[in-house]
């Protein structure tokens, strides 16, 4: 018989039960080192007080009105998110497939409007992960999503991951957009580096397309900049952003410039929830937490403690790791044994961490983790590592 919650989890027979700041208490009281922050969601740790108290006073006066009217954090947001950013406007969704879908209509309706339906290809990358809708899994195309859900949403092309030069070749008279996250996530912490960015910048100029930039996961502070592509220089036309915004409430966004958005007038696209004033109390903390420099610096400074600390890891364990990649508080530790054994003899140790594609473990900690709990991590991840040296 089918279980009661469709099946398509693989979960581990953990039970949590509270969290707090990096940790996470489980039903039979073992404690948990958190360096998965829920895929790199609790960007402020489990049960931040500021956010707490945003949530539960927010409930205590309205919860939700709709988009039919006014919504004064909603609007609050929108203007920081305009003020810190490239940005000229914002949408709020619930989640990043959300986000991801209005990016693809956005940049076709762009086009559409400038007297140029034909242009609506995107062009994507292997190894993306953009969500799990029907646009999501065309623009994201990795098998397992996209077997046997056809007729497979038309209008993506797909390129190798940081596959430059194969992109001016790729443009055609239907090219709308390039969609790519700078740091993948689930495709295993790849980096795009910055002068590609810078790239795909100038030939997105050059042939008068659009640049979606899917800052999902690692956006908002996860790089130790607000969005990850500010250490490029460049901008994007569009970004979509989800995960830590909300800080655990499930929100997300999409920001663009006036240019971009100008086809996204009155009646072509809405959300029942999506900004309303839970959502948006909450985002409004986040935002104003991780936005302060002397925040973001902190990030910089964690990051570099845990990579001098993971590279000490590294040459203890030769054998079961391979390298160290990602960014800020968003790192990738490529195996050599299987990345779930790994995953596994961590959660024997009390070490909670997230697998990847390209056989990665990731971390991503909570933004503002404390060292001690830094040094704690690393010690937890050798004591996995002699594990399954052990096994
Ligand atoms: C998680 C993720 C998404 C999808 O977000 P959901 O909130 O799960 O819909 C899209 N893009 C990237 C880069 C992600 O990491």
């Amino acid at each position: 018989m089918i279980a009661s919650v469709l099946p398509t989890y693989n979960r581990a027979p953990l039970h949590f039960v509270k969290g707090e700041g990096s940790w996470l208490i489980a039903a039979d009281g073992r404690r948990y080192l958190d360096m998965g922050s829920g895929i790199a969601v609790n960007a402020l740790g489990h049960a931040h007080p500021a956010l707490v108290d945003a949530l539960t006073s927010q409930a205590q006066n309205l919860w939700h009105v709709s988009n039919l009217y006014e919504i004064p954090q909603q609007q609050t947001l929108a203007d920081k998110l305009v003020d810190l950013t490239f940005a000229d406007t914002v949408f709020f969704t619930n989640s990043g497939t959300e986000a991801c879908e209005l990016a693809v209509k956005m940049a076709r309706k762009y086009h559409y409007e400038q007297g140029n339906p034909e242009k609506v290809e995107i062009i994507t990358f292997d190894g993306a992960f953009h969500g799990r809708s029907s646009a999501g899994i065309a623009a994201s195309g990795g098998d397992k999503m996209v077997k046997g859900f056809g007729p497979i949403l038309p209008g993506f092309v797909k390129l190798a991951f940081g596959d430059i030069d194969g992109i001016t070749n790729a443009i055609t008279e239907e090219t709308a957009a390039i969609l790519i996250e700078p740091i993948q996530g689930e495709g295993g912490i790849r980096q795009l580096p910055d002068a590609d960015l810078k790239v795909l910048r100038q030939i997105c100029d050059a042939y008068g397309i659009l640049l979606i930039l899917d800052e999902v996961q690692c956006g908002v502070g996860r790089t130790g900049k607000l969005f990850a592509h500010e250490w490029a220089g460049i901008t994007p036309d569009i970004m979509m952003v989800a995960k830590g915004i909300g800080g655990g409430f499930p929100l997300g966004a999409v920001l663009a410039t006036q240019e971009a958005a100008s086809g996204m007038v009155a009646g072509t696209h809405g959300s029942t929830y999506g900004g309303n004033p839970l959502g948006c109390a909450v985002g409004n903390v986040v935002i104003d937490h991780v936005a302060d420099d002397a925040f973001l610096a902190e990030v910089q400074r964690k990051s570099g403690l845990l990579r001098q600390k993971l590279e000490g890891l590294l040459a203890e364990h030769p054998d079961v790791f391979e390298d160290i990649r990602g960014a800020g508080l968003m790192i990738g530790l490529k195996c050599k044994v299987a990345n779930t054994d790994f995953v596994q003899a961590a959660y024997d140790c009390e070490l909670v961490t997230v697998p990847a594609g390209d056989n990665v473990i990731r971390l991503l900690p909570a933004l503002n983790i404390t060292d001690a709990d830094i040094t704690e991590a690393v010690t937890r991840l050798d004591a996995a590592a002699q594990k399954i040296n052990a096994a």
